[in-house]
């Protein structure tokens, strides 16, 4: 019911450019088009973002305020989460149950940046200056001031779509930004109903813009744009290359949340049955398709068969299929053009001589499903070693000591997360500090927790999300000093 209504919907909204269909990867059908927005829906977006600003109709507002249609937001998800979940399930093909489960984090999202509201406060200090003209003003007070960028760009990828909206708009809202917002041109309609939402909340027309449309044509409009002080981006390292030479025009501010190749190392001390588990669900859990997926996992040689078994064994249980098929764990990949470049990387590794030691092929029905898939022998310059795949596909990879698993681990040009499965405490702590990457989780995985940080080392990104530092990412600091 929900879909049909959101479909006519994002049918109806403005559009200067090609019509651009939606497609179910389940079915491999359309199930909406819609008209990119292109440059010229960005400027629009662009104009009534900056009026808001400079008219303070949101950043104006004391942050208790803000905070108050912040609340309103989440407890709106919330009665919403049923419908929120049905369109991304549709749209994705994920498992509705999963869907399901980042609409509370959603939620949560913006129930914990609404507490930020108040709390922008700077940092105050007596100055006493001697000699020279100074000494005119020998007492001075200074103080800062937090103020938010500006109107920012907000662009994000299919593969969470409730998510990576809420984890943009809550910390860019709360800092009192006007937004002009841009979701994959994938995912297309949890975007429209999250906005009726937001109008319903409260938050003042204008002050948080929808254009939907193409990367290279909307996008791109929105990265260059003179009049966009800030673009906060996720996606892929290449387009974050992309955007930071656009954004180049007018120096904007530039946030990235990059690609991964994230190690995954497994000890022989650790707790090998749950380590298993979670390096599978790491990598194999929404067909790879999530940003921290454990994609190469190192195992100590003393357990490596075992756990090589153990996930291929977890990897031919998984049963593959679309949300309204029953029992299904995982559900396929975003696009064909997902599916092909996935594939690409599968055969490519086959051709160089690795061992495919279960997968390596879609599945034999409509859908773009690929068989959760464990690779052995693989070389370090490798592509399957170096280039994120983005699918259900892990390199695993035998290794001996620290220096050697670390050496390995850090062969790479992203450093997004890493994980270590070992008993031994100490040598735990000291692989977190050896691990070049933004997140560490020491015997655990998939750990995320809205008020911690998130970023990336090297070409995972820059700056952070969540946490005080993802709402200090849409502020700037003023100073003042006054002569007393
Ligand atoms: P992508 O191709 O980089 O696209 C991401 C977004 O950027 C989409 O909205 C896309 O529009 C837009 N875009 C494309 N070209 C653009 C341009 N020239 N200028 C401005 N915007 C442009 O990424 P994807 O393939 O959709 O998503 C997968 C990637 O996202 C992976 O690399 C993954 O690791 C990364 N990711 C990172 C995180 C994190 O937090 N670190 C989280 C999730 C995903 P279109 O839809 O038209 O392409
Ligand atoms: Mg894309």
């Amino acid at each position: 019911m929900v879909v049909q209504t959101i479909v006519d919907d994002l049918q109806k909204r403005p559009g200067f450019g090609d019509v651009i269909p939606v497609i179910d990867p389940v079915s491999e059908q359309q199930i909406a088009e819609f008209t990119d927005g292109g440059a010229k829906a960005v400027d629009e977006a662009v104009a009534r973002a900056r009026e808001t600003f400079e008219s303070g109709v949101w950043q104006g507002k004391p942050g208790s305020e803000r905070a108050k249609v912040l609340w309103r937001v989440a407890d709106l998800i919330d009665d919403h989460a049923a419908d929120l979940a049905e369109l991304d399930s549709f749209n994705t093909g994920m498992p509705t149950d999963q869907a399901q489960a980042i609409m509370g984090t959603a939620a949560e999202m913006f129930r914990y940046y609404a507490g930020w509201c108040t709390k922008l406060n700077g940092i105050a200090h007596d100055i006493q200056m001697t000699g020279g003209v100074a000494q005119l003003f020998s007492n001075a007070h200074g103080y800062t001031l937090r103020e938010p960028y500006g109107v920012v760009g907000l662009i994000f990828p299919w593969n969470g779509p409730v998510f990576n909206w809420a984890a943009k708009l809550a910390p860019a809202l709360a800092a009192g930004c006007s937004c002009v917002v841009k979701p994959a041109e994938e995912t297309p309609l949890s975007a429209v109903l999250l906005h009726q939402i937001l109008e319903r909340a409260g938050v003042p027309d204008g002050v948080a813009n929808l254009v939907q449309g193409y990367g290279h044509t909307a996008g791109k409009a929105l990265s260059e744009h003179p009049d966009v002080d800030k673009i906060a981006f996720t996606g892929s390292t290449e387009v974050g290359k992309q955007i930071v030479r656009a954004a180049s025009g007018n120096l904007k501010r530039v946030t990235l949340e990059l690609g991964g190749k994230s190690p995954v190392l497994i000890y022989d001390d650790a707790d090998i049955d749950t380590a298993v588990l979670m390096a599978s669900m790491g990598i194999f859990i929404h067909s790879g398709q999530g940003c921290i997926c454990g994609s190469r996992i190192f195992v100590q040689r003393g357990v490596y068969d075992r756990v090589v078994e153990g996930i291929s064994g977890i990897a031919n249980g998984m049963q593959l299929g679309g949300p309204k098929e029953e029992g299904s764990h995982i559900g396929p990949l975003i696009s064909e053009k997902q599916l092909n470049r996935v594939m690409g990387f599968i055969d490519e590794g086959r051709k160089d001589g690795v061992e495919i030691v279960t997968g390596g092929h879609r599945l034999d029905r409509t859908g773009y499903f690929v068989h959760p898939t464990v690779v052995a022998d693989v070389d370090p310059a490798m592509n399957l070693f170096q280039r994120e795949i983005f699918g259900p596909v892990v390199a695993v990879m035998p290794f001996d000591d620290d220096d050697e698993v670390i050496a390995l681990a850090n062969n790479s040009d992203y450093g997004l997360a890493a994980t270590a499965w070992t008993n031994d405490v100490g040598r735990a702590h000291n692989l977190a500090k050896r691990l070049q990457a933004g997140t560490v989780t020491l015997n655990c995985q998939m750990v995320y927790d809205h008020s911690m940080p998130f970023g990336g080392y090297k070409q995972s990104g820059w700056g952070h999300e969540f946490g005080r530092n993802g709402i200090e990412t849409y502020l700037q600091t003023k100073t003042v000093y006054t002569k007393i």
